[in-house]
């Protein structure tokens, strides 16, 4: 293996599904839905193949969808983009977030994370050379440290990456929050990648988009994908939205790393993003009866549960359970107990700092959940 990529292994979601399916255990690790998305997008699918949309698509997006994507973001936002000019449709968020480096960042810039962060992001900048500081987020609220986010960035940073809402903690980034980091990015001359991929699964406040911050548009890749909205993860269609000339250079990445995206789901996503409201209210209903039933398990089963008001992630502390780290709590998870969790350490650039925690989602059907919740009653 290439030496940019020796330090990473097979990812922890990987790793831990695979060991959930050798033991038996219920899938709380992984956060992809076990049931399927809605019918009217499946539908939509179904008839692009059936009409023949089967070659390849424009490079940047099959045209009715960057409409869509533009339209909501419109909706979301408040912000009015060019679809052709501003919007490039992508295999997933993870190939947004790999074009968008890729394409803006050169070996040698320094671009600041906060941990814990999605594993991709570390490794997708080490494929581009980058030089990766990380801010930390520490429980019980992982609020921003904004004097040691002010200290970290200098004329040398080239961005700053963020998720909100925040895998894997459920975090959201307030209004002063993206403002402050904001005005940093603007003293000095820093851009700002956004990965908003839970913006429809939140709970207690709306989701902001840092696009939206004034004076941050120009300086600002927004990213997000149909996978987590639509329950549809295996679809792999998301898209970047960004200012000419920072759409420039992620399209040129872009364009050598996948070309295009599947045509037929093209079709049937621009489908998906035109649904009525209700959808979006009901799959929040959804998702907070679910949040609810893992929340009083968790809390019951007697872990240090953290506060999550976005995303389908709930952070526990499993120190009462006397484990030296979360690999090896996680292993006794699956091997006794019967439930598979992801172990957050990995997400940091010093494991230890996430080695007390666990990640557990609720991106699964009421049944399982509860079959999972007496497990953890039961046996920890
Ligand atoms: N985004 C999902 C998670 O955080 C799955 C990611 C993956 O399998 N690569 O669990």
């Amino acid at each position: 293996v290439a030496e940019r990529l020796e330090k990473f292994k097979t990812t922890i979601f990987t790793q831990m599904s695979m060991l959930a399916i050798k033991h038996g255990a219920i899938n709380l690790g992984q956060g992809f839905p076990n049931f399927d998305g809605p019918d009217f997008v499946k539908e939509a699918a179904i008839q692009a193949i059936n009409a023949g949309k089967n070659q390849y698509a424009r490079g940047f997006g099959v045209p009715e969808l960057n409409s869509a994507i533009a339209e909501r973001f419109l909706k979301d936002s408040g912000l009015q983009v060019d679809p052709d000019k501003e919007v490039t449709v992508t295999s997933g968020c993870t190939e947004a977030i790999a074009a968008t480096i890729l394409g803006l960042i050169n070996p040698g810039d320094e671009v600041i994370l906060f941990a814990p962060f999605y594993d991709s992001y570390e490794a997708t900048l080490s494929m581009a050379g980058a030089n990766v500081k990380a801010i930390t987020l520490r429980a019980p609220d992982f609020a921003v440290p904004l004097e040691e986010l002010e200290a970290a960035v200098s004329k040398d940073t080239k961005a700053i990456m963020i998720n909100t809402p925040h895998n894997p903690t459920g975090k959201m980034f307030t209004r002063e929050e993206l403002e402050s980091i904001a005005a940093l990015c603007k003293e000095n001359d820093v851009l700002l990648f956004s990965d908003e991929v839970y913006d429809k699964l939140v709970f207690e406040a709306d989701h902001i988009s840092m696009a939206s911050i004034p004076g941050m548009y120009e300086r600002t890749v927004t990213m997000n994908s149909l996978g987590k909205t639509f329950s549809l993860t295996g679809w792999k269609i998301g898209w970047a939205i960004a200012p000419p000339h920072l759409t420039w250079g992620l399209r040129q990445a872009h364009s050598f790393l996948t070309f295009a995206t599947c045509t037929p789901m093209q079709a049937a996503a621009a489908a998906a993003l035109r649904a009525p409201d209700s959808y979006y209210d009901e799959l929040k209903r959804d998702y907070s009866a679910k949040k609810a039933i893992l929340l009083e398990g968790l809390e019951a089963a007697g872990f240090i549960v953290y506060p999550s008001s976005g995303t389908y992630y709930i952070m526990v502390d499993h120190t009462p359970f006397g484990f030296d780290s979360d690999v090896e709590f996680c292993e006794y998870l699956i091997r006794e107990v019967g439930v598979c969790a992801i172990p957050p350490s990995v997400f940091y650039l010093d494991p230890e700092e996430g080695k007390k925690l666990v990640r557990f989602t609720f991106s699964k059907d009421e049944g399982t959940l509860r079959a999972a919740v007496e497990r953890l009653k039961a046996k920890l």
